[in-house]
């Protein structure tokens, strides 16, 4: 089955001329699929429309099947796709607006030593519905609607290498900006990235305008291809380049994520090799305390050094600050959620979903 999440307002337009029906349907067909409204809840489609659709077409890619709220009003949410599999999703809301940070695929196959998500390996890749479904199924949990947005920023950190599904990533990201539809600027999107190089260079050239974020986590090849593998296929100084490669096309500041995890990345040295690594290029580095993963026996470090290690960073000219874990109280890193449910439910190791078929 199909999703009509996964349709632009053409491709609606397409369909409904297709199935005999006049072209003005697609409006109110965009409509119900940008409320993430069930066929049942349609006032105004003609029933033989709907009784066609639903013979080919999910009106809905997703729903929420546990709701978590956590301190400063955060929320974890993990999702039912429709062959079974589950995705998890925060939202963060803010002074300014609120953030949804999103999966793009089912687990992931990047394999960093210190994350929830890549567990059980990639299951599959989510379809651009399935991500915009997301944020179409919060934007009316919490109340908005297509014009009155309840979701002003969007960040693809969930679980996934969004640049690992770039064609469906890229369809979701032209989907959530088009004017007809929630039409959130891609200026308040970040997507983040293990580092998949000649992919990076490809979102630069696409002329999507999103804010890069690039998972460094380490300064040097021998500390970083230990704690994320993709570094042996591409390596610091090619990162780097391709990261000023899209600095030059885009203008945009780019971001590095860096993780303090105890005994690998978090001494003085490292914050040496970070400052000597990104002297000079225009970007911000956001620190986090690694969150302890259970299966992965990574620790964070101790509170008070991280001012240390930012303060040092700063004294060195690298524009540095500590990134608000938001939803740690919640399972808020990356993956942990759907860990914990996959255990529960006796499914981890990549069979989520065979059995559900
Ligand atoms: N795959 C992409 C996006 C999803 S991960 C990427 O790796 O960038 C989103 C962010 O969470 C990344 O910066 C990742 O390094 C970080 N992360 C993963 N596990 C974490 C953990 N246990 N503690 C803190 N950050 C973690
Ligand atoms: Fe995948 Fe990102 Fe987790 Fe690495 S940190 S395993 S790339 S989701």
């Amino acid at each position: 089955m199909k999703c009509l999440q996964d349709l632009s307002y053409n491709e609606l337009e397409e369909l409904v001329v297709d199935k005999g029906f006049p072209k003005f349907r697609a409006g109110q067909l965009y409509d119900l699929v940008n409320r993430h409204k069930e066929y049942e809840e349609a006032t105004n489609l003609p029933k033989a429309l709907i009784e066609d659709l639903k013979q080919e077409y999910f009106a809905t890619s997703l729903e929420i099947v546990e709701r978590l709220v956590g301190r400063e009003g955060t929320e974890k949410y993990l999702y039912a796709l429709r062959d079974g599999n589950v995705i998890e999703g925060v939202f963060m809301p803010h002074k300014y607006g609120n953030t949804l940070c999103v999966s793009t695929q089912v687990g992931c196959r990047m394999g960093c030593a210190f994350c929830a998500s890549g567990l059980g390996g990639l299951v599959r890749n989510l379809t651009a519905g399935e991500i915009l479904g997301q944020v179409l199924c919060v934007n009316r949990l919490q109340g908005g609607t297509p014009d009155k947005r309840a979701i002003t920023n969007v960040v693809l950190m969930g679980s996934g290498e969004p640049l690992d599904n770039y064609q469906e990533v890229t369809k979701f990201l032209e989907l959530l900006s088009a004017e007809k539809g929630i039409n959130i600027s891609l200026r308040n999107v970040s997507l983040s990235t293990s580092g998949i190089v000649p992919k990076i260079r490809e979102l630069a050239d696409s002329g999507l305008p999103v804010v890069l974020t690039i998972s460094l986590h380490a300064a040097t090849d021998d500390k970083r291809s230990a704690l994320m593998p993709v570094n042996k296929a591409y390596p610091i100084a090619e990162l780097i380049k391709a990261a000023k490669y899209y600095f030059d096309k885009t203008h945009r500041r780019v971001i590095f994520e860096y993780a303090l995890v105890e005994g690998k990345n978090s001494d003085k040295k490292s914050a040496d090799e970070l400052a000597d690594l990104l002297k000079g290029f225009p970007c911000h580095v956001n620190l986090i305390n690694l969150n302890y993963v259970k299966e992965k026996g990574l620790r964070g470090i101790k509170g008070g050094y991280i001012k240390e290690f930012i303060d040092h960073l700063n004294k060195r000219g690298v524009s540095a600050t500590l990134r608000h874990s938001m939803g740690n109280d919640i399972d808020g890193a990356c993956g942990q959620l759907r860990v914990k449910y996959l255990a529960k439910h006796d499914k981890l190791n990549g069979t989520e979903g065979r059995d559900e078929a």
